[in-house]
């Protein structure tokens, strides 16, 4: 049986979730490739190819630019997967949606330069039907070499849509609130594994929240159980989710 041919674009973003995956020694990329026929893939080759069976796209809409583009690869793909956060669900870039001097800011005299045109930060999706998702930032690599898995035998992927609370209790970690630190948990998207607890660290909710998130109740427990003052639960959960937050939809 051929090998489904396979092609890796990028748009808005820092392009961490292809080092991630190709990392040198990342078992994951090396067993990827023995079963998909790489045919385009800027980081790594300069060939461009015609159909592909799955286009993985990175980084966010961020530009009107970029559309034609974007239209171009779903035209060519049989399947669509966004991976990582900025593809996802606009990531961290869609923190500049909510602020208005973001260019003066990081670009100083230069903002006005015409190469940093851009819109808002937002998911592939709004711009194209995206099939699957790869959350993270950057993305795990092991989910996305398991959603290939499922597709290549014809099943279904599961995305997980609960929330990394139940890895974390799964793994017995001690809950950072216990040991008066703050945490997302409660409202991010498992499929991780809860890692960032089991080293000590909160978790930024950086795979986004689940669907529906209580986002009420997260600001309680941050000012209740975590000291924080209002303002600072208020836009503790901006970082990756600012895009998915009610008060931008
Ligand atoms: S998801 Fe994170 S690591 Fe991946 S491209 Fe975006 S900013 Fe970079
Ligand atoms: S440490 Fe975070 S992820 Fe783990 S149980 Fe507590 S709130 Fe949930
Ligand atoms: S624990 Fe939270 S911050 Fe850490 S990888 Fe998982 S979702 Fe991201």
């Amino acid at each position: 049986m051929a090998k489904p041919k396979v092609g890796f674009f990028d748009f808005t973003c820092c392009e961490g979730c292809q080092i991630e995956l190709t990392n040198y020694g990342s078992e994951a990329f090396l067993e990827l490739i023995k079963h998909i026929d790489i045919v385009e893939f800027r980081e790594a080759m300069s060939e461009k190819a015609g159909d592909l069976d799955i286009a993985f796209v990175e980084g966010s809409f961020s530009r009107e630019a970029d559309r034609k583009r974007l239209e171009d690869i779903r035209k060519r793909a049989k399947i669509v997967i966004a991976y990582g956060a900025c593809a996802a669900t606009g990531g961290i870039n869609a923190l500049k949606n909510h602020t208005t001097d973001y260019k003066k800011c990081v670009y100083g005299k230069d903002a006005e330069m015409p190469h940093l045109d851009s819109q808002k930060a937002l998911p592939v999706s709004a711009a194209i039907k995206v099939d699957y998702s790869v959350h993270g930032c950057p993305m795990d690599k092991y989910e996305l070499l398991r959603i290939v898995t499922h597709l290549l035998h014809q099943k279904e992927p599961v995305i997980p849509n609960y929330p990394v609370c139940v890895e974390c209790k799964r793994r017995e970690t001690v809950c950072r609130y216990e040991l008066g630190d703050h945490c997302m948990g409660q409202v991010a998207r498992a499929g991780c594994g809860a890692p960032c607890p089991a080293q000590g660290i909160p978790c930024e909710a950086c795979r986004g929240f689940v669907d529906n998130p209580n986002e009420a109740a997260l600001k309680k427990v941050l000012i209740e159980r975590a000291g924080f003052s209002e303002y600072r639960a208020e836009n503790k959960s901006r970082m990756f989710t600012a895009n998915q937050r009610s008060d931008s939809k």
